[in-house]
């Protein structure tokens, strides 16, 4: 029943347990948490150790150990359950429902033993193939394999980030090596780039979505050309044109040689665009279609989802250096290769160089936005190449994977409430109106106990700094360490970007003072996020933050918390009370950490920006802050509506301590923002506007 690939070892595993490999081998263990329980039940402090990375805990275990866990019927039995749990979801194929999709991204989300992600592009790609996997719809992932990782953020007591780093343990990481037919691994040469270059495939089990990963990182390569994928987002531009086409041609190249017949190529953001051009060739070498009919059929087969309304987001290169690497493509098919860089001018800017936004804009039928809002900003932007091909961007707004947000002790809740096979519906807005029957003294506790999870992680964090013998104590109570799990705690998790105004709440030291340090009344706030390696102001804006969190007039109520990412994002979506978004209307496209924290019952406080618009009833959080953003004028705002909403209500208990006010709220978000911004009704969407319409 092993899968062949499978090529990773762990030395002392007993034959009767190897369905845990297969199980740690599959991500579908991180949406399921008797699956994580069962893990942690190995060994709860070990699991711990290991932050939650089943593969580093199993190859630690002794035989003694594993011999301890056969004679323990209990655990032999729920070992058994879930086993037959992942299998039946694996084997249970019953006919797919989709042709089949090739969807490219440049990074993917999927758990913390795999940091070859950003932020929220790459947490929606994880999503998407998570959800398509549930929903049995035929759909294979590319990406990249960064042996580098993502930066690994470190403070410095100046309030510095300083990037170090977080090298991918291949041997501790949820991959297997793609064996070639001689059992070696499999090694591709990338079409187009000469001299040659190869990439290694690696594979991730997403359920029973497979995701194929390219590394340059091999001996095969020159030095220069190894580095090629080493990095996620590398600002030197030949690199980055490199990646690109590493990406979509050497992506596409993989699934012919994996004889992956795709009817449909979808695009998450413009970053693998060039599969556009393998495609374009495929149709004409493979198809014998003229170009302009083999154009055609690319459009109407290929999608394209917008993330961004920044135009200094896209990414444009010199024609020249995008000539370069085309020139014998085009001579082999015959097209002049004006033709072909024309597919990527932007019209409003002819010649900035070639955009790849503008080409998959052109060369894809199917375009979408991320939210309504951005669907309008988005049209305005592009309206020249909408015109000329006729076409137009959709609004499909983003979701999130319940399964893999909503907090485990709230499933099993939702499991009691809304009848055991809820996800079956979980996008059915009527079936969530049970929530308004959930205890409010269970819901109050469930999440104190979230909140108490997110303090302790915290700490925990900070006894590893302050263990290490150089941490300074300053820097250390900058970074949470006076925190009160009891005290009002608003979140600011995300990117560290100009645009996202992180320290909007900063605005008013002194008014901010009186408001967090109330004896009555306190309230505290928690930022996390990094700046990107390239981007100074954001550097600038963590810098500023941690001044003000060092300063002993805040009594230690603001904290910074060193390098978000998968796992502290989990924490924080369920164990803050407020999460707090305020990016410059209309910079954020839609904008996922607010659904994350709202279907935990964690209340969203927005501008009306990204997905607010769709989501905001009045009941379900709050909005603040002008259809035109001023950072003096919103602020003010932000700051009324703490002191006369958010922090009374907060503060109004019965004799139990229990917020009525407040509990309510909390239903009123989950039961409203758990269907409407699920990943289920977003990929219900591609799959009515874009999947089903394409034919094979
Ligand atoms: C969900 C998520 C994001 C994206 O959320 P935004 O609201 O767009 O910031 C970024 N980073 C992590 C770690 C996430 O989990």
């Amino acid at each position: 029943m092993r899968d062949p690939t499978a090529s990773l070892s762990i030395p002392n595993l007993p034959e009767e347990l190897t369905g845990l490999q297969e199980i740690a081998l599959n991500l579908w263990w991180t949406w399921h948490p008797r699956a994580q329980e069962l893990f942690a039940s190995i060994n709860p402090y070990l699991w711990k150790e290991c932050i939650h990375n089943p593969i580093k805990m199993l190859r630690m275990l002794s035989k003694e150990e594993f011999a301890k866990l056969l004679n323990n019927s209990d655990f032999m039995h729920e070992y058994n359950y879930v086993y037959t749990l992942f299998r039946h979801y694996i084997e249970d194929a019953e006919c797919t429902h989709s042709p089949t999709i090739a969807y490219f991204c440049a990074e993917y989300g999927l758990h913390r033993s795999l940091p070859i992600y950003s932020g929220g592009l790459g947490f929606l790609a994880g999503d998407i193939l998570k959800e398509a996997s549930d929903m049995h719809l035929s759909m294979v992932g590319i990406g990249f394999m960064y042996p580098g990782g993502y930066v690994h953020q470190v403070i410095t007591s100046d309030g510095l980030q300083k990037g170090e780093n977080e090298t991918i343990k291949k041997d501790e990481a949820p991959i297997e090596r793609v064996i070639d037919k001689d059992g070696n691994h499999l090694i591709l040469q990338v079409p187009l780039i000469d001299p040659p270059v190869f990439v290694s495939v690696w594979r991730v089990n997403v359920g029973r979505i497979k995701l194929y990963l390219l590394d340059t990182d091999i001996e095969q390569n020159d030095p220069w050309d190894r580095m090629i994928s080493y990095r996620l987002y590398t600002s030197d531009m030949h690199q980055r044109l490199r990646q690109q086409i590493v990406l979509g041609i050497g992506g596409s190249a993989l699934l012919e040689h994996l004889g992956i017949d795709y009817a449909l190529l979808h695009l998450n953001e413009g970053h693998p665009a060039f599969a556009l051009f393998e495609r374009l060739r495929h149709f004409m070498q493979h198809g014998k279609l003229s170009y302009e009919d083999a154009l055609q059929k690319v459009q109407e087969t290929s999608i394209f989802t917008t993330h961004t309304p920044l135009l200094a987001a896209t990414d444009v290169y010199g024609f020249d250096m995008v000539g370069h690497y085309f020139t014998d493509f085009a001579k082999n098919l015959g097209i002049d290769m004006h033709r072909l860089l024309s597919l990527g001018v932007d019209p409003q800017n002819p010649a900035a160089g070639f955009n790849m936004t503008a080409l998959a804009m052109r060369m894809c039928n199917y375009k979408n936005a991320v939210s309504q809002k951005h669907q309008k900003t988005a049209t305005q932007m592009w309206r020249p190449i909408l015109q000329e091909t006729h076409s137009r961007i959709e609004a499909i707004t983003n979701g999130v994977h319940l399964g893999t947000w909503i907090d485990g002790t709230l499933q099993k809740e939702l499991d009691k409430t809304l009848g055991g096979d809820w996800e079956i519906y979980e996008d059915d807005e009527k079936m969530w109106y049970k929530c308004e029957t959930i205890d409010a003294r269970l819901l109050w506790q469930l999440h104190q106990k979230n909140k108490y999870d997110l303090f302790n992680f915290i700490l925990e964090k900070l006894r590893h700094k302050w263990t290490s013998g150089h941490a300074d104590p300053a820097v250390m109570l900058a970074e949470g360490a006076l925190l009160d799990p009891e005290v009002l705690t608003i979140g600011f998790a995300r990117r560290m970007t100009e645009y996202k105004r992180p320290d909007l709440i900063l605005h008013d030291l002194v008014r901010l003072e009186k408001i967090l340090t109330n004896p009555y009344y306190p309230v505290q706030i928690i930022f996390a996020g990094k700046a990107h390696p390239a981007d100074l102001p954001g550097q600038r804006i963590i810098q500023h933050i941690f001044g003000v969190a060092k300063n002993p007039r805040f009594q230690g109520r603001i904290a910074f918390v060193e390098d978000y990412g998968e796992e502290l994002a989990k924490y924080m979506v369920r164990g803050c009370d407020v999460w707090l978004n305020n990016p410059k209307i209309p910079l954020e496209a839609c904008g996922t950490s607010g659904m994350k924290a709202s279907v935990n019952g964690v209340l969203h406080c927005s501008t009306m920006d990204g997905w607010w618009p769709e989501g905001y009833n009045g009941k379900n959080g709050w909005r603040f802050g002008g259809d035109v953003s001023d950072d003096a004028k919103d602020a003010a705002e932000l700051y009324d509506l703490l002191e006369q909403q958010i922090i009374p209500l907060y503060y109004t208990r019965d004799e139990d301590g229990i917020p009525h006010g407040w509990v309510e709220m909390m239903r009123q978000a989950i039961k409203s923002v758990a269907p409407k911004f699920s990943a289920r009704r977003m990929m219900k969407e591609y799959k009515e506007k874009f999947y089903d319409h394409i034919k094979e």
